[in-house]
Order: C-alpha cells, then structure tokens, then sequence
C-alpha cells in the first residue's frame, strides 16, 4: 500500500485525524503533503499494484511544478498513466526525485552528473542550526534542474538550509 506523510485513512477519506491535525498545524507536514497524499490515495485504486511500495516523503512547491521526494518512485516515472493521473489530480506537473536508503545516497544520485566534492557542517548561531554547505563539480547545464532549484531539492533531501558551490571540471 502506497504509504504517504499522512495515515492511510486520512489519505482515503480526506478528513484529518487528530493526529494528522496535529502534524499539520507543528508544520511536521504541509497542506500540499495533505493535498498529494489525497491523490496518491485516489491513484492507488487505479493503480494498486504499480503503487504498492512506493513511499511518498516530502513535497515542495516549486516554481510551476511540485516536486515530490519519494521511495521507489521509479514506479510512477515508469508509467505516464500514473504520472498523468496524480498531475491531473493535484493540477500541476509533477517532478519525482528518488529517495535511496540515507541522505548521501540520495544526494549523489540527485545531484548526477555533477559529483559531490565535499558536505560541510556548518553551525550558525544562535540555535546551532545546521547549514548544508555543498561543494559539486561538473558542468551544472548537463543537470536537469538549474541551480536554484537544485538548492531547493537539496534543502527538500536533507530538511537543512543549504549552500551549493560548483567547481568547474578543470578545478
Ligand atoms: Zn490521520
């Protein structure tokens, strides 16, 4: 059963649970996560075999699609009907970035072709919070996202602010 950042009743029903409520209003989840939640419930009656392991994560509005952070997302890039169904459902065009077993995976495969150089920590005062300093290399136009919205996905990946330099290849 596809599993989203909502219960699956409240997916099927879409009337929230008090503790999907609860999640919602500590900003734990966002109203678009409720929103793609609801289509993938709907989805998933069409196409429940296709949909069964994936695991939906995050959601981002971005720019005039919506991307969304996914495992085994692979199942709906694999099928345009799917893909087709969820974007008529929330209106917009869909992005799905695939979601590997820990962070560091799902950046290297996000961010292919460019290569990670390094990942800094850095903490800002004065909570400490901590900040994504990214170095990559390669050349940034073979990347199907521009820069901005690269630091957009990263942010989405890791839940941290982030910063992105690009090296060039000949750095
Ligand atoms: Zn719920």
């Amino acid at each position: 059963m596809v599993v989203t950042p909502i219960c699956n009743f409240c997916a099927k029903t879409g009337v929230l649970c008090k503790k999907c409520k609860q999640k919602l209003r500590k900003n734990k989840i966002t109203q678009l996560d409720v929103d793609v939640s609801k289509a993938f419930a709907k989805a998933e009656q069409r196409f429940p075999k296709q949909l069964q392991s994936v695991i939906l994560d995050r959601s981002h509005n971005l720019n005039n699609s919506i991307v969304l952070l996914a495992q085994n997302g692979k199942a709906i890039l694999d099928n345009p009907a799917i893909k087709e169904f969820i974007e008529s459902e929330i209106r917009n065009p869909i992005e799905i970035i695939e979601r590997k077993a820990d962070t560091r995976r799902t950046f290297t495969d996000f961010f292919s072709p460019l290569d990670i150089v390094e990942i800094d920590q850095i903490f800002v005062p004065p909570e400490g919070d901590v900040e994504l300093k990214i170095t990559l290399r390669g050349n940034l136009e073979a990347h199907r996202f521009p820069l901005d919205q690269i630091r957009q996905i990263a942010e989405l990946i890791s839940k941290n602010p982030v910063r992105i330099e690009i090296k060039n290849l000949m750095e």
